[in-house]
């Protein structure tokens, strides 16, 4: 489980982002924020939870990874319809995505450049442009290598 010293920066964090510190929520910033940034769906960290013998439900995973979302805490990128991946790092940024293993990866800053955006329809503006640069497994071993996280 988590160490008390770890608990309360995490207890500290969610109340600066305006979310009340429930064990449940504290057991899932601990995975979640534990080292670097990552990319997770609802089922990845609730079978993390459920290694480390935390009990919670699917349901109650997808409602706190979406109330941190809400909060500021992550970034929700979407890459397919049926999957929603949670990114604790809230900066825009793109991103690889491995059709193998339906892994992502942030791409270096520099790395892409989006030019030529067009203008919003009237009364309507742009809040962010997401990149989805998809990578086939070839030789297989490699996008396994690269997207760790
Ligand atoms: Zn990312």
């Amino acid at each position: 489980m988590i160490e008390e010293a770890r608990k309360t920066d995490i207890k500290v964090k969610l109340r600066k982002f305006g979310l009340r510190p429930t064990r449940q929520r504290v057991a899932l910033a601990g995975l979640l924020f534990a080292a670097g940034d990552r990319h997770v769906t609802a089922e990845g960290l609730h079978e993390e939870a459920e290694r480390i013998s935390f009990p919670i439900s699917l349901a109650t995973v997808y409602n706190t990874l979406n109330q941190f979302t809400e909060a500021g805490l992550l970034r929700e990128v979407a890459v397919e319809g049926s999957k929603a991946y949670f990114d604790t790092n809230t900066s825009d940024h793109h991103h690889f995505f491995c059709e193998g293993d339906s892994s992502l990866m942030d791409i270096a800053d520099d790395a892409l450049r989006v030019i030529g955006i067009p203008a919003a329809p009237e009364g309507m503006s742009i809040t962010r442009v997401d990149v989805i640069v998809r990578l086939a497994e070839f030789p297989p071993k490699i996008c396994a290598e690269f997207l760790k996280d």
